[in-house]
């Protein structure tokens, strides 16, 4: 995407996550301005620098920061990646806690600093912590989002289009839920350009069954631990997606993507974030779509929901 007015992207911490997420708005141009923060003054200062070399080939985006936390000042977007890593012995839910203390105390930093902008969340568990962030920041619902399933969705995206041999822009489908364990795809309304993925018959006169739908949707649910089992993070894809949803805001495109905003009322749902198609514009999450589930469907969105909400009570929200 090439921006034309002057758009500033400011990216909080400079891991694995931020890095690549940099990376990946420089190369495809997402904003005139990339900004990245980090408490750890050495890595911050060795990403940017290693990125800035590369802006040679980038055209006229360019990239700045460090640990100081004025660098970000009215930034446009903000994603959040910042974290603590999981220590020895830890549990997700002490994870969980640690990164609410952390995301509890940037938040109003952040707002102070960057008063207009749309806030993205990246750092996990990213659902409970768009509860928290919303909540700390006072901003409204769509201004302050996850990243949610748009990279679930593209694991999925990718490995329909390798089965089936179409390409992944024909493959129309779906994960919504938690970003985590309860997600799930939308199958009901799957279709690969306009035939709906269960009616899809191969060359061969194979269709996918059952249990080959529930064999991919455990194998995009379980992408992330093979691969950081392999390398200990993912970074690539989730920088790519991370990018292509500040572009959505940026380009103010209303385009429909499955991000995580705290929802009120939605099926019954209520200060839950979880993933469900939504339109994302400059003003972030612009509407939030009611979509027909099929009745397997809705028992999965609202196990979803309760996982969550009992995540955010374990977290005292
Ligand atoms: P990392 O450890 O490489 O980087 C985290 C960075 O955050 C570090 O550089 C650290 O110095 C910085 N940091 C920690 N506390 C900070 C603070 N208070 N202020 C400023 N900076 C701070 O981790 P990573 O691999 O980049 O992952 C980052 C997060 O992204 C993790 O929570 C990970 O689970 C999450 N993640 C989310 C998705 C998704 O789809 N939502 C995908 C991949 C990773």
């Amino acid at each position: 995407m090439r921006s034309t007015r002057h758009t500033k992207l400011a990216i909080i911490g400079a891991g694995s996550v931020g890095s690549s997420l940099a990376y990946a708005a420089l190369i495809r141009q997402s904003a005139r301005e990339v900004v990245l923060y980090d408490r750890n003054v050495a890595k911050v200062r060795a990403e940017v620098l290693d990125l800035a070399h590369g802006t040679l080939f980038t055209a006229s985006s360019t990239v700045s920061g460090g640990a100081d936390l004025d660098a970000v000042a009215d930034a446009d977007v903000v994603v959040i990646t910042a974290g603590a890593r999981q220590e020895p012995g830890e549990s997700r839910l002490e994870l969980a806690a640690r990164n609410v203390e952390i995301l509890s105390s940037l938040m109003p930093e952040l707002v102070a600093r960057c008063p207009d902008a749309v806030f993205i969340l990246v750092t996990n568990p990213c659902d409970v912590l768009t509860v928290v962030a919303q909540r700390a920041s006072g901003l409204p619902a769509g201004r302050v989002f996850a990243s949610g399933t748009v990279l679930d969705t593209s694991r999925l995206r990718w490995l329909l289009a390798d089965r089936l041999d179409v390409a992944r822009s024909s493959v129309h489908a779906l994960i919504v839920g938690e970003h985590g364990d309860s997600e799930f795809p939308l199958w009901s309304t799957a279709t690969i350009g306009p035939v709906p993925l269960r009616d899809w018959v191969a060359p061969d006169g194979t269709r996918l069954g059952h249990d080959d739908l529930i064999a991919l949707a455990r194998e995009v649910a379980g992408a992330a631990y093979e691969i950081i089992a392999g390398k200990g993070a993912t970074n690539y894809a989730i920088g790519l997606a991370g990018a292509r949803i500040v572009e959505a805001v940026l380009a103010d495109e209303n385009a429909v993507l499955p991000v995580s905003s705290v929802l009120s009322g939605y099926h019954g749902i209520d200060g839950v974030a979880l993933s469900v198609p939504s339109i994302v514009g400059a003003g972030g999450v612009e509407r939030v779509l009611d979509v027909d589930f099929d009745a397997d469907e809705e028992r999965l969105l609202q196990s979803s929901a309760s996982v969550l909400k009992e995540s955010l009570a374990k977290l005292g929200y």
